[in-house]
């Protein structure tokens, strides 16, 4: 039996860090939204006991270190389920190290294809227990939609969805640490806090231009790409309501109202940047297809 899974990148339409918290960790106040970019996860039992992966983009590993791998393993030992063998293929789609949370949401998809194909039945927050052992993104990846994300990012709570619109991510080449940006984050004196309060104010209100206007993420005060200032000329030269980076960087995503400013500003970015891809918000994190 095989058992596939779509697997949804998300951008952080809104990122604040509240505070440096004492084990190291920081304390965040995220807006999350699903987009229709996905990863598709396969799992199929082998009955030779093992757990084997492969990958559609070389660059990433396809051993125990592959974040679907972890979360096989963390299925088994938390649920106590023989493994009786698996293999895992997972097709590329979401760029990596991106902030786009392309890792987390194969690991979200492995653990509820295995969910699946095992015939387990845990309820979500089971999965949310086990998925949060392996990256705080994990839980919102199995769930998704749009969500504040608290704390790490791991306490969810649903917020009014995105109205629908159509949304450029543009993945500059330049790679992003995480933990340098949290780290310039600490250092740095006076980051301007985004307005939480305007944001859910304007998706309490379905209002899809003042969402726009606010997203907002405070990485993007310390961490320099030279290629976001282009990047959002050329999205706000094609009329995005909105842009932003998501994440920890690099990509920059922006929204538009209409399709067809959304497909030309792409075709226009392709000149700048290698990744460019339009999508739209979607309501679910992993989709099992038939
Ligand atoms: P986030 O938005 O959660 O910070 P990200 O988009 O920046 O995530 P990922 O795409 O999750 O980053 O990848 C981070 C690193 O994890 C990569 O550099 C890669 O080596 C490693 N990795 C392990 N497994 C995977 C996987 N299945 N897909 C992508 N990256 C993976």
């Amino acid at each position: 039996m095989r058992v596939s899974v779509k697997a949804a990148a998300k951008i952080n339409l809104m990122l604040d860090i509240i505070e440096r918290l004492p084990n190291g960790y920081h304390s965040l106040w995220m807006v999350m939204q699903s987009v229709s970019l996905y990863d598709t996860v396969a799992i199929e039992r082998t009955g030779t006991g093992k757990i084997v992966l492969s990958c559609s983009d070389s660059r990433l590993p396809a051993d125990e270190t592959n974040l679907a791998f972890k979360a096989a393993r963390a299925f088994f030992e938390a649920t106590g389920i023989v493994n009786d063998g698996v293999a895992i293929s997972i097709e590329k789609h979401i760029p990596f190290a991106a902030g786009l949370a392309g890792g987390s949401a194969d690991a979200a998809a492995t653990l509820i294809g295995l969910d699946h194909a095992y015939g387990a039945g845990l309820r979500l927050r089971a999965l949310h227990k086990i998925g949060l052992t392996l990256g705080a993104d994990v839980p919102f990846c199995l769930q998704g939609g749009t969500m504040l994300a608290q704390h790490i990012g791991e306490l969810l709570t649903p917020v009014p969805e995105l109205p629908d619109c159509f949304i450029v991510l543009a993945k500059p080449t330049q790679g992003v640490s995480t933990a340098e940006a949290y780290r310039l984050c600490d250092s740095a004196s006076n980051l301007r806090a985004p307005d939480k309060r305007g944001m859910l104010d304007a998706l309490l209100a379905e209002d899809l231009s003042g969402a726009a206007r606010l997203v907002g993420n405070v990485f993007e005060q310390v961490i320099d790409v030279p290629e976001r200032i282009s990047i959002k000329a050329a999205m706000r030269e094609y009329g995005a309501l909105g842009c932003c980076m998501s994440g920890s960087g690099p990509t920059v995503f922006g929204l538009f109202e209409l399709e067809e400013q959304a497909l030309a500003c792409a075709e226009s970015l392709r000149s700048i940047v290698p990744e460019v891809f339009v999508c739209r918000p979607v309501e679910e994190g992993c989709v099992i297809t038939p």
